[in-house]
């Protein structure tokens, strides 16, 4: 009887504790509260290790202390295990598998704050939501503190409000100073890590500054670029998810899902006129400096340019074309755009080129390039999206070139982040699908607005057309780092990469040109293999047509599906090497890269389904191919296989390979 009522009153005891830390399903990673001298901290450990030592979390308000004061009133916790699906994606079905624990705070001033803790078996997301006294709160900081436990080596671009066009920085995190999201590591033991941000929709963007060591707190976009306001949120919201990636090689983050699980479910009733395609495009010609965007007789997108790129699209399984320059108030690059969304250019018919492309099966994508005109651009939205789904067009290059937004206002402001959502959410009311160039970086928004395609948000290809380029590495980057947040329209396929075939054609661009160095530091192959690894569900085929026409290699891209069902990164290490594949239906596309060194990848073909034979089409790299002095040579082989065989992949320096699977007969 005394014992039972012991017993009785340790239950009692126990409950009355609030839980304070949560693992995940499989009991590996653990993240864990606790308050120090009224702040709320976190920390997370891994297989028993300690990765973030306890470290701060929460905003501070202008008028109102937010920031500390709390005690615990009380927690729960519990788990969560679901599958659910997306019309595109890297894999359109997916396992929500976590635990959660939901810490429920007050401090002195009344303020309520709700810290939710989610642990998944591939890495942790916390929020804070708020209900404070008033109407509104004037954010003035996030106190928010990443405190890694151990120095790693560290992969980066600067924390630059306006910009993600970057090369990326290799150093350790005790020399690091700043960086975007995500920001990847691998730590000496093996782990690696990359934190970003899950559901940025309403709120400013957060890069990481250097506090000391290997610390680091949020620091976010400031409403204007002379403002100490950083957000202006309804008294009672939520905050993004603050994200860290756990995994135990560099692919596992890859093949993580936990940025999109931290999203909110679909907000369209109807997806079925969101579709995946491949596209092409007029555009490199103005890159490479032998078109102009327009007002001169060098415009790139004419009646008879676009009649040809469609029945070349048309030919070729592609089922997009892009018309950037299309429409009226292009005065050459320099000028500052007075754009007219739904007037085009003197020389372009645009009612017979949608009539055109419509007769042939292939979409026209309209381009709606802003300069950074956000007010210009949100008065003429309503008309112009009206206009685009009265002709039948189902998708739109949304562009902000330029310094940054009209106003003095940061790209990943608050302002830019409510503008870029207030475009999507428009354009799905009018059955439209954007593909975002210098816009917010991507947060698994998609989950809850598919008709976000893409986003460039990336020192991309265009960079190879004027600068110094991107160098080799830059490609095995990007899939650990830059494409954790989502697709990327990085516009892959440059076949004529040294430039040769426009070589004796008039250079009609003043701002710099190719032929002084500027090229395409990769080989043939891997322009192909980009296709696959570069993942994009609107996928561009960049190049100009000419140089495709005819090319066996080509034949990769016809082939390729950009609307894959599942994907897994096989093999890699940041920064040095990667293997893809994604299927597509019965088929599979393999694609496979490399930094400046030659490599031979062992790769069993065990993702294949059992059981079946198929025609594997390999484009390799030839043996003395290099992307500096040979980068042309290649071979197409064909052969049969099965889910039993394994594959020496040849990648060259700078090169790449890329394998279709078919199944045989
Ligand atoms: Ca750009």
């Amino acid at each position: 009887m005394r014992k039972s009522l012991i017993v009785a009153a340790l239950l009692a005891a126990v409950s009355c504790a609030p839980k304070t830390s949560v693992k995940s399903p499989d009991g590996r990673i653990e993240i864990s509260f606790s308050l120090q001298e009224g702040v709320p901290c976190w920390s997370v450990s891994a297989d028993g290790r300690p990765v973030v030592d306890a470290s701060p979390v929460g905003l501070e308000a202008f008028g109102v202390d937010m920031a500390g004061g709390y005690r615990l009133l009380s927690s729960t916790s519990g788990k969560v295990d679901e599958t659910w699906t997306q019309p595109w994606g890297e894999n359109k079905t997916i396992r929500d598998h976590h635990s959660y624990l939901t810490l429920k705070l007050k401090n002195g001033e009344g303020v309520f704050m709700c810290l939710e803790f989610r642990a998944f078996d591939d890495g942790v997301g916390l929020r804070c939501s708020y209900d404070a006294p008033g109407d509104s709160l004037r954010i003035k900081d996030e106190i928010t503190r990443f405190r890694f436990s151990e120095d790693a080596l560290s992969w980066s671009i600067p924390g630059d409000f306006n910009s993600y066009e970057h090369l990326y920085r290799r150093m350790p995190l005790s020399e690091l100073t700043d960086a975007n999201t995500p920001l990847t590591m691998r730590r000496s033991d093996g782990l690696h890590l990359s934190v970003h941000e899950a559901a940025l929709s309403d709120f400013p963007e957060m890069v990481l500054r250097k506090t000391s060591g290997t610390g680091f707190k949020a620091d976010l976009a400031p409403m204007h670029w002379r403002d100490s306001v950083k957000a202006v949120v309804p008294s009672s919201f939520s905050t993004p998810w603050r994200t860290l990636q756990i995994a135990r090689d560099a692919v596992g983050l890859v093949n993580s899902s936990l940025i999109l699980n931290l999203n909110e479910p679909c907000a369209l009733a109807d997806v079925s006129w969101i579709k995946p395609m491949k596209y092409i495009g007029v555009w490199w010609a103005m890159h490479l400096g032998i078109a102009s965007w327009g007002g001169d007789k060098w415009h790139g997108a004419t009646t008879a340019e676009a009649m040809r790129y469609i029945d070349f699209a048309a030919e070729n399984n592609i089922q997009g074309v892009l018309f950037e320059g299309w429409n009226d108030a292009w005065k050459g690059s320099d000028a500052l755009p007075d754009f007219d969304f739904t007037s085009p250019a003197p020389d372009f018919d645009v009612e017979a080129v949608v009539e055109y492309a419509r007769s042939k099966g292939v979409e026209f994508i309209t381009h709606n390039e802003t300069g950074g005109n956000v007010e210009r651009f949100e008065a003429q939205l309503e008309k112009s999206l009206g206009w685009a789904e009265s002709l039948g067009i189902h998708a739109v290059k949304i562009g902000y070139a330029g310094g940054g937004l009209r106003g003095a206002v940061p790209r990943h402001s608050q302002m830019g982040v409510r503008h870029f959502q207030k475009v999507v959410r428009e354009a799905a009311e009018h059955h439209v699908m954007v593909d975002g160039h210098e816009v917010i970086k991507p947060t698994g928004v998609r989950r809850t607005w598919p008709n976000f395609m893409t986003r460039e948000c990336v020192r991309g290809m265009e960079y190879n057309g004027w600068s110094g380029g991107n160098p080799p590495s830059h490609h095995e980057i990007l899939p650990y780092t830059r494409l954790l947040g989502g697709p990327v329209d990085y516009t892959p396929g440059v076949f004529d990469v040294q430039y040769r075939n426009i070589q004796g054609l008039r250079q009609v661009r003043s701002w710099g040109r190719p032929g002084t160095g500027c090229r395409v530091n990769t080989t043939l192959c891997k322009q192909i293999a980009n296709w696959v690894v570069l993942y994009s569900p609107m996928q561009m085929a960049c190049d100009l047509i000419d140089n495709y026409e005819g090319h066996p290699a080509f034949g990769f891209f016809r082939d390729f599906d950009a609307d894959c069902d599942a994907s897994m990164a096989l093999q890699g290490e940041v920064g040095e090497y990667i293997a893809v594949v994604r299927r597509a239906g019965d088929r599979y596309f393999y694609g496979a890269t490399t930094d400046t060194l030659s490599r031979t990848l062992v790769q069993p073909l065990d993702f294949l389904e059992s059981g079946t034979e198929y025609e594997a089409t390999v484009y390799a790299d030839a043996p003395d191919a290099s992307w500096n002095d040979n980068p042309y040579a290649y071979s197409i082989v064909r052969s049969r296989v099965t889910s039993r065989d394994t594959l020496q992949v040849y990648l060259a320096p700078g090169g790449g390979q890329a394998i279709s699977f078919v199944p045989a007969g």
